[in-house]
């Protein structure tokens, strides 16, 4: 009798190294992006430590539940490689040694002219109805068996190992369902907080909506991650719904379809405008001009710019006024010297329809006062048109929580989210994290 499709999936992570913290799980992550574009759902990640009982129930729970299961790690020769027992435990078998695996580990020693230690037979055992997967890799054969009506598949946990035995005998092995697929599609916003953007798309969040629609937020980022599963036919037109609702609801805040970056999707709009960019970065200290360079093909639209971390510098490079900067009330990081260095670059540094942005904040963790505490950032964007030899220039301020990292990692995508509104002529949105809005 054919045996049912697989539908949905777990994924078990097994080492100590993985459940201490020390080292990323990132084999999960590639396995479920797989199983997903082979119509296979992953419900569950799980990780464990090299504990043999704490394996064995593991496997047995994920068994129980989902009709695959992938496990990663633990494998190797050493006594604390334990995965292999823990499956002959789940599958209530015991070890056997396999004949073929024997020889493929022999023959490996061989070629490499290495001498094979008897611990590295332990490689060859397996459970007594499980078959070994060859490791074209590495030492270590993969395991497949069956826990009560789930098919489990036991990788490598070296990620070059794991990845070509994955392709090899598991992507194979998956039953598809006739017809049947999962198709996702994501759209990133800027400007909205995530209860906004809850708040606009209504019912389509609610879990029995079909397609699923999900949120992420990162970074003053919120991604719309849209879900279909269904019959193959008709699936972009749903897909293609719920993206013009998503559209009609959040607008000019939707910046890319897909997983590009704030950086890439602004790079894009300035080439399709035929324009460029200069930065000029205090707090920053380069990291808005890095993620511009992160995205290949930048130097179509980014010339490149300042760091201007010192007072001297923003008077020297970009012009900032010497009494601004002194003045109690006005200071370095303000909206009007943000103003003069977005201005300034555009003035000093290149020539033609350009635009340029400006940061200049408290990122801690000392420097804070009580009028600007750490995490105030001024952003500026000035923009020169062709037809004008004075740029305009807008400036905000932000109250950003967080640790320096955070204070500057917000400060740069804040920079390219004004710049996103610009260049889609938009006026810039009351930022969740804006306090006020000035400029010149
Ligand atoms: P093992 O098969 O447990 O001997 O693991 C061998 C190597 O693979 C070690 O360097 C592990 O840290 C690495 N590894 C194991 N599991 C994972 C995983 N889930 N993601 C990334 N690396 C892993
Ligand atoms: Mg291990």
């Amino acid at each position: 009798m054919a045996r049912p499709p697989h539908r949905t999936a777990a994924i078990l992570a097994i080492g100590d190294e993985l459940a201490i913290g020390q080292k990323l799980d990132t084999n999960s992550q590639w396995i479920a992006t797989r199983l997903l574009e082979l119509g296979v759902v992953t419900c569950e990640h799980a990780t464990v430590d090299d504990e043999r009982p704490r394996i064995a129930f593991a496997l047995e729970r994920l068994a129980g539940l989902h009709d695959l299961v992938i496990c990663t790690g633990g494998l190797g020769p050493t006594p604390d490689d334990l995965t292999r027992h823990a499956l002959a435990d789940a599958m209530h078998e015991s070890l056997v040694e396999d004949p073929d695996a024997r020889e493929a580990i022999e023959r490996w020693f061989a070629r490499r002219g290495r001498a094979l230690r008897e611990t590295n037979l332990v490689q060859a055992l397996r459970p007594s109805s499980a078959r070994c997967l060859d490791n074209e890799f590495g030492t270590a054969p993969g395991l497949a068996g069956r826990i009560g009506n789930a098919d489990v598949f036991v990788l490598p946990g070296p990620p070059r190992e794991m990845r070509p035995m994955f392709e090899r005998f598991v992507e194979p092995a998956i039953r598809r369902e006739p017809g049947r697929l999962v198709r996702t599609h994501v759209m990133q916003s800027v400007g909205l907080g995530e209860s906004e953007v809850s708040a606009r798309l209504g019912e389509m969040l609610a879990r029995t909506s079909s397609p699923t629609v999900g949120l992420t937020a990162s970074s003053g980022v919120v991604t719309v991650r849209i879900r279909y599963e269904g019959e193959e036919h008709g699936a972009q037109t749903e897909i293609d719904r719920v993206r013009e609702r998503v559209r009609a609801q959040l607008g000019a805040h939707v910046f890319a379809e897909g997983e590009a970056s704030l950086a890439e999707a602004c790079l894009e709009r300035l080439c399709e405008r035929g324009e460029r960019l200069l930065v000029v970065e205090s707090c920053t200290g380069g990291m808005l001009g890095s993620a511009l360079v992160d995205v290949p093909g930048s130097s179509d639209a980014f010339l490149g710019g300042c760091i201007t971390y010192s007072n001297d510098m923003k008077a020297d490079r970009v012009g900032v006024s010497r009494d601004d900067l002194d003045a109690p009330d006005i200071g370095a990081v303000s909206e009007r010297v943000a103003s003069q260095m977005a201005r300034g670059a555009i003035e000093r540094l290149g020539t033609g329809e350009l635009h340029a942005l400006a940061i200049s904040g408290v990122a801690g963790p000392g420097g804070g006062s009580e009028r600007k505490p750490v995490g105030t950032v001024c952003i500026a964007h000035a923009h020169r048109a062709a037809s004008s030899a004075e740029p305009t220039v807008r400036a905000i301020t932000l109250r950003i929580t967080g640790d320096r990292t955070a204070v500057r990692r917000r400060s740069v995508q804040s920079a390219l989210a004004m710049l996103h509104f610009a260049l889609i002529d938009h006026p810039i949105p009351t930022l969740l994290w804006q306090r006020g809005s000035g400029g010149e």
